[in-house]
């Protein structure tokens, strides 16, 4: 083994993370001349809990940073492709055919292929099993240090990409946990499950639990994915077990109990943070920008934020090339990055919340929803809100 001898490797950008939102903003600054590293803890491949569900948004973005990205997205063997979604309340289903397709993807396979595309289509230099320790900004520049390691980073600007435990986000600014826009969600795979169709789609709630939903979405191999989550105030407030409520679930309602009758759950339930993007606080500052669940960005409503991940990444890798245009990667220009996250994504996600905050205070207006679903305008609706 070769010692490390406490080399300083300098770069330009330094992304943290190399999740949806890191490899977004790697490959948007491919052709920049700007030397970048991306900077993940883990060993890829790695998972990632979630539901796995990419929206259009996430893979327009990617296409529109790589054109041909779809193309090859839809033929990598892990990829299903979704044209409906079945949404089931009480007996009740609205079924939405979609026009465009969405997908779903193992992050197992769908974080290592993103960053297959970072390694293939740019020039990054790309450091996995790599942990950070302490950030300092200053006002020549960032440095980084690794833990178990003499190595030191240094660049003119920082990216916080690094999720719902983000250290950039934890060192550089003020935020802590809000719990009332914040999700705690499990998930967990099964196979052997009844009336399951690759490309549907299927979403169930259940009026004991108010307004959440269970998802159940197809991912390759027959299996399904399945997962739940609540707000974490009100997780808190009334001493929910997330992991036994998501059991009770099936119990309770007779047409998952029907579907689920015979299935066979694959690896244990496993829970992870949402960060909501109705409370965002500020995503940038002095030499750093956040993007992604590092940022706060996820949908309140559906929970999802791989495509919020995606495209902040880009607008984060529009906002690095500003600054080095002008020279200037203090606050004040950075703050151009919060007006423009505000613009193509908050302002959104603040809706969902409100809407979602009004459905569950008053869950009998999803019984009107249901009712009024069968007309195409609220159909529409309800899709451009998740
Ligand atoms: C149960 C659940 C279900 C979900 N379902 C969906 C869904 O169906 N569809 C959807 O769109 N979204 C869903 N989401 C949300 C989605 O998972 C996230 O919004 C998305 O992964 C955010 O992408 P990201 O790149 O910002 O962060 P991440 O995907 O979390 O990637 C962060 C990366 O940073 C690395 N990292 C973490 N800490 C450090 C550190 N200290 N140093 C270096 N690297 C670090 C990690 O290893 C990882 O590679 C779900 C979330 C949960 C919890």
């Amino acid at each position: 083994m070769k010692e490390d001898t406490g080399t300083v490797k300098n770069y330009d950008v330094l992304i943290i993370g190399a999740g949806p939102g890191g490899c977004s903003c790697a490959i948007a600054l491919k052709d920049t001349g700007l030397r970048v590293a991306i900077i993940d803890k883990a060993t890829f491949p790695r998972d990632k809990v979630c539901g796995e569900l990419m929206h259009r948004k996430a893979v327009e973005t990617l296409e529109s940073l790589l054109p041909g990205f779809e193309k090859t997205f839809k033929q990598f063997p892990k990829t299903l492709v979704l044209k409906h979604t079945q949404i089931n309340y009480k007996g009740r289903m609205i079924k939405f055919d979609w026009k465009n397709e969405s997908y779903t993807c193992p992050r197992m396979d769908l974080d290592n292929f993103l960053l297959g595309q970072v390694k293939e289509h740019t020039p990054t230099d790309v450091f996995t099993s790599t942990q950070p320790d302490k950030i300092t900004v200053t006002n020549d520049g960032v440095t980084l240090t690794i833990k178990g390691s003499t190595t030191v980073f240094t660049g003119e600007i920082i990216i916080g990409a690094d999720g719902a435990n983000s250290i950039v986000a934890k060192q550089l600014t003020e935020r802590t946990l809000d719990r009332k826009h914040y999700l705690g969600a499990v998930r967990a795979y099964y196979s052997n499950v009844k009336d399951t169709k690759p490309d549907v789609s299927e979403v169930f709630f259940s009026p004991k639990f108010g307004l959440n939903y269970l998802w159940v979405f197809p991912v390759e191999g027959g299996k399904v994915n399945v997962g739940f989550g609540l707000l974490s105030q009100n997780i808190a407030d009334q001493k929910i077990n997330l992991k036994e409520t998501f059991y009770k679930y099936f119990k309770d309602s007779p047409e998952l109990s029907a579907k689920f009758k015979d299935a066979i759950q694959e690896g244990p339930l496993e829970g992870f943070g949402v960060p909501l993007g109705s409370s965002i606080g500020a995503p940038s500052g002095n030499r750093f920008m956040l993007l992604g669940d590092a940022a706060s960005l996820s949908n309140p409503l559906s929970g999802t934020g791989i495509g919020n991940a995606v495209l902040s990444g880009k607008l984060a890798a529009n906002q690095v090339k500003t600054c080095f245009a002008i020279g200037d990667f203090s606050a004040t220009p950075m703050l151009q990055y919060d007006d423009e996250l505000q613009k193509a994504i908050v302002n959104d996600l603040v809706a969902s919340y409100k809407v979602q905050r009004s459905l569950s205070k008053m869950p009998f207006i999803l019984d009107v929803v249901f009712w009024l679903g069968k007309y195409e305008k609220v159909k529409k609706y309800i899709q451009s809100m998740v």
